[in-house]
């Protein structure tokens, strides 16, 4: 939205031409602090491009993508030339507004501006204006459009008459936002008024929130007091902001298109609301240039639409429905059509298919723009449709041909797909019993936390069982379950109800500007799916007996926890990212995987055979022999290498001159540790003792821990356990710890610093400790710590609680995680017992780049010298002082840096069970001179990509 000030406004500007006056508006930019002087060189070349002549004597100079980087803050500065400048293509400009926009923010000004320009006497205004206020207001007008959208449907209802046609769609304006309770009473006392054909109406004034109009319609024809009725609309009414949707409805019925709504799907009647009659040819294409339809593409899709025999109209295929003519520019551009949304073209008459076949392939080749295609996964997701929605269908994937998708966990698979598809549920919207729906609900909601307890229990220790633990917690939510309460109360059957408190908890918490918060989101969706799913009586999918590749639009934890995950080769996810579950969960199962793989994937037939390639993020359908016979091969060959790493798991890690590096186990749970001994595992690296406390509705109590971190100890058998103490807050909250809202939560309270505010929650988890360790070696390191400050704070409390409980074999160390802690390294080491470095945090901290970021994750790689120099750093200051180091982030377990640490002098790898006897097998593979000269190669390199490449070649 475009909000001016008046100090963005300059009144009474002169140029002797337009030249002059763009450098004035370059100039007005730069004093705002809104750009850098080369802004100005962006401004002359997007006009070299094209004119940014608007129209009503206004241009909108704004700099070209290319110079977007010399813009500081997103704003608009307006210069007014009273006697009028003549622009480069001719026309006469008296009003400049220049952009500095960082992104896409211009095209909502474009669209806010166009609607300007649909008044009567706005150029002369804007000529004439004496004051900033005068040229603020004609141009600020915020344009308020009623809704009308595929939300606003209701549609198949099963009801009796108009009454309860009347009441659901005002419950669908209620349950959209548009309005309030108010406005669905003075509705339910509405006695519908005929439109003809079939069609009523129903409105109100009081309480609405947005003005919007619905339709809802019966599940078939119904005859009422002797009267059609295929449908009633509700209009929320608002100001003049609704006439040109009731002239919308006036056209549809003089078209005689009214009674032709009944079973058409949302987007025909959409397109019907729209003016496209039903003899309208209609095409539609994606929109892929980069910027949108900003003017310069807009012009030349006008363009191509006034060589055309026949008018054509242009809607958004997810807007409002309303259809503009395609040779109108500043109609166009009041779409405010963004890549990624689809233009709908129609045309009706001799020839239209041809017409709207022309646009199309106008689009498709970029409207002059270079374009690229979407990549689904990563571009802005399109409104989640409901349930039982249905699909465009997407074009089915061609036969042993690489799709690219994101690799989310390493391994390369080939086995037959089993695709997983949305369920469908099927229900009535309404339901006239509400204490019966209520007492329904409950008895689901009951099942659903069965069925999570019980698998909960079997899959303890992991961390399935950990997002499990939350999805019991979203069931037992009391919140949820009042908002259905409330719908069914309403009139909702306790399907509809839950799925609409299901569906307004997850919207609210996909707008959650926190990517971790927002990705809950599927959570919420998941364990609504299970609710619903007992409501309605369908089964859940039932997996195949043999070793298959999941395909499934994404993989909720509770998906994975039902399949036999000893028969899962590997999943492919059509949505999802690096963050998202289904990589964690992959990752967690050690199998391959790829996610963000896009719809087409959910084309394939179960049982196609696939390859994934979780590596190189591949996935190929039906490959060819050839092709096969080379995966096949390059399996074995892997296997091969697992197999003789495996049978020498227990053995010593030790480098072909024979120098020992310990190579030890991180661990997520204590119910593990018997495992991982049995992998190899020389000790307990890393206990993430945060486990302890997320697997508890509050704070466990000292018995409790010390149950917990004995389990460890006992299975351990005399081997050393590294326990780091509680690492939450930031990103990983705890429900019964509140933590106020951080803007950026990794930088914000976390690992130590959170602690030390509450001393006693620490002394109890120290106390635990040391009480379960006894004689047994226990090293125990604080997270997150930034200076010896911070070290020394936690000693202070670690000695007293030592003092009294006297564990025998105990030392005290911190983890390098954060850059100030590497380079104050050497005073550290005069005071700690050991250094563990947690490379994830180190580099994401060191690169400056989120460690789960779904676009920047593949550069941040902790290779990167500068990483490695501060790892140098941190064990030379070790060393001098006779302390050691391990590494216990994911880069010890990289077969390229794993030499390198052993040369920078890591004293012990700490990494995965699965990983451990791989990561001995590797250490043995090289000298320990040879370590030293590739660590002093890698150190020398400008960049992560030439460490690794260094490394390959040396
Ligand atoms: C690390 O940051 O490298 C680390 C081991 O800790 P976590 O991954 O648990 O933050
Ligand atoms: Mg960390």
């Amino acid at each position: 939205m475009l909000m001016l000030t008046r100090e963005d406004v300059r009144l009474g500007c002169q140029a002797v031409d337009w030249r002059g006056a763009l450098e004035q508006a370059a100039r007005a930019l730069v004093e705002a602090g809104r750009a850098a002087p080369e802004y100005g060189e962006g401004l002359l070349a997007r006009e070299a491009q094209s004119s940014t002549y608007l129209g009503k004597g206004i241009a909108i100079p704004h700099g070209t993508p290319d110079s977007r980087r010399f813009v500081r803050s997103t704003g608009v500065r307006v210069l007014q030339f009273p006697q009028g400048v003549t622009w480069h293509d001719g026309a006469r400009v008296h009003l400049l507004v220049t952009i500095a926009a960082q992104s896409d923010e211009h095209l909502d000004i474009l669209r806010q501006l166009t609607r300007v320009l649909d008044r009567e006497g706005v150029a002369e205004s804007l000529a004439r204006a004496t004051s900033p206020d005068e040229v603020i207001a004609a141009l600020s007008r915020a344009p308020v459009a009623a809704r009308l959208d595929a939300e606003t449907l209701c549609l198949g209802q099963p009801a009796k008459d108009r009454w309860e046609l009347a009441l659901a769609a005002a419950a669908r304006l209620r349950h959209v936002g548009c309005v309030d309770a108010g406005f669905v009473a003075t509705v339910a006392g509405q006695r519908p008024v005929p439109l003809g054909q079939g069609l009523w109406l129903v409105y109100g004034t009081t309480g609405v929130l947005a003005p919007a109009l619905a339709l809802a319609t019966p599940d078939k024809r119904l005859s009422d007091e002797g009267a059609d009725v295929t449908g009633v609309f509700c209009l929320a009414a608002q100001g003049d902001t609704h006439r040109a949707l009731l002239e919308r409805l006036d056209g549809l019925i003089a078209r005689g298109d009214g009674d032709k709504l009944l079973g058409l799907p949302a987007e025909g009647i959409l397109s019907r609301l729209a003016g496209e009659s039903a003899k309208a040819e209609t095409a539609r294409v994606r929109l892929l240039n980069a910027h949108g339809l900003h003017a310069r593409p807009a012009r030349a899709l006008v363009q191509v639409a006034r060589e055309q025999p026949l008018p054509v109209r242009l809607r958004l295929l997810e807007g409002s429905a309303e259809a503009v003519s395609a040779t109108s520019l500043s109609k166009v551009l009041g779409l405010g059509a963004r890549r990624g949304q689809t233009l709908v073209f129609s045309a009706e008459g001799e020839g239209a298919a041809g017409v709207v076949a022309a646009l199309v392939t106008a689009v498709r080749g970029g409207l002059g723009e270079p374009v690229t295609p979407l990549e689904e996964a990563r571009e802005e997701a399109a409104p989640r449709p409901p349930p039982v929605a249905p699909r465009e269908a997407p074009a089915p994937l061609p036969a042993d041909e690489p799709l690219t998708a994101v690799p989310a966990a390493p391994g390369l698979a080939i086995a037959p797909a089993y695709v997983v598809r949305p369920l469908e549920f099927r229900y009535p919207e309404r339901a006239p019993d509400a204490a019966r729906e209520r007492s329904r609900l409950d008895t689901a909601l009951s099942g659903a936390r069965k069925q999570l307890g019980a698998m909960v229990q079997r899959t303890v220790g992991n961390e399935v069982a950990q997002i499990l633990s939350v999805h019991l917690e979203m069931v037992e939510d009391p919140a949820l379950r009042d908002s259905a309460v409330e719908a069914i109360g309403e009139g909702a059957s306790a399907e509809a109800g839950w799925w609409r408190a299901i569906d307004t908890a997850a919207r609210t918490q996909e707008s959650l500007s926190d990517r971790l918060l927002a990705e809950r989101a599927a959570d919420l969706r998941d364990v609504g799916r299970r609710v619903l799913g007992l409501l309605c009586g369908v089964e859940l999918p039932t997996p195949p007996e043999h070793p298959y590749i999941l395909v499934a639009e994404d993989v909720g934890p509770s998906d994975v926890a039902r399949l036999d995950t000893s028969k899962v080769r590997g999943l492919v996810t059509a949505r999802g990212g690096a963050t998202s579950h289904s990589a964690i969960l992959a990752r967690a199962l050690g199998i391959a995987s790829v996610a963000g793989a896009g719809e087409r994937v959910m084309t394939l037939a179960s049982g196609t055979e696939l390859i994934v390639d979780g590596e190189l993020g591949r996935v190929i359908p039906a490959p060819s022999a050839q092709r096969r016979e080379r995966t096949e091969r390059r399996i074995t060959e892997q296997e091969a290498r697992r197999q003789a790493a495996h049978g020498r798991r227990h053995e010593e890690a030790r480098t072909q001159d024979g120098h020992r590096v310990e190579v030890a186990v991180n661990l997520g749970s204590t119910a593990h540790t018997a495992d991982a001994v049995e992998r190899g595992a020389e000790g307990v690296g890393l206990l993430r003792t945060e486990f302890v406390f997320m697997a508890h509705p509050q704070e466990p109590d000292l018995a409790t821990q010390i149950a917990e971190y004995s389990k460890a100890f006992d299975a351990l058998g005399g081997r050393p356990l590294v326990a780091r103490t509680l690492d939450v807050g930031g990103d990983k909250p705890l429900s019964y710890w509140p933590m106020p809202q951080e803007d950026n939560p990794f930088l914000g309270l976390r690992g130590i610093r959170l602690t030390l505010t509450r001393p006693e929650v620490m002394e109890t988890q120290l106390r635990a400790l040391l009480t379960a360790a006894g004689t047994r070696p226990l090293r125990i390191m604080f997270p997150m710590v930034k200076d010896i400050e911070e070290f020394r704070a936690g000693k202070a409390l670690f000695d007293r609680v030592q003092a009294q409980v006297k564990a025998a074999d105990v030392q005290l160390g911190v983890m390098i995680e954060v850059p100030s802690c590497a380079l104050l390294a050497p005073t550290l080491a005069r005071e700690v017992d050991f250094f563990s470095i947690g490379t994830n945090d180190l580099t994401q901290y060191t690169l400056a780049i989120d460690r789960g970021h779904p676009e920047l994750s593949a550069q941040s790689d902790a290779l990167h010298p500068g990483v490695l120099q501060l790892i140098r750093l941190t064990v030379e200051a070790a060393h001098a002082h006779g302390r050691w180091v391990g590494v216990c982030g994911e880069l010890g377990s990289d077969p390229q840096a794993i030499p390198v640490l052993v040369g920078l002098g890591v004293d012990e790898l700490s990494v995965s069970s699965r990983y451990i006897a791989l990561v001995k097998a590797r250490i043995r593979e090289f000298t320990l001179p040879r370590a030293r000269e590739l660590a002093a190669l890698a150190l020398q390199q400008p960049t992560a990509a030439a460490v690794r490449e260094v490394l390959e070649t040396a």
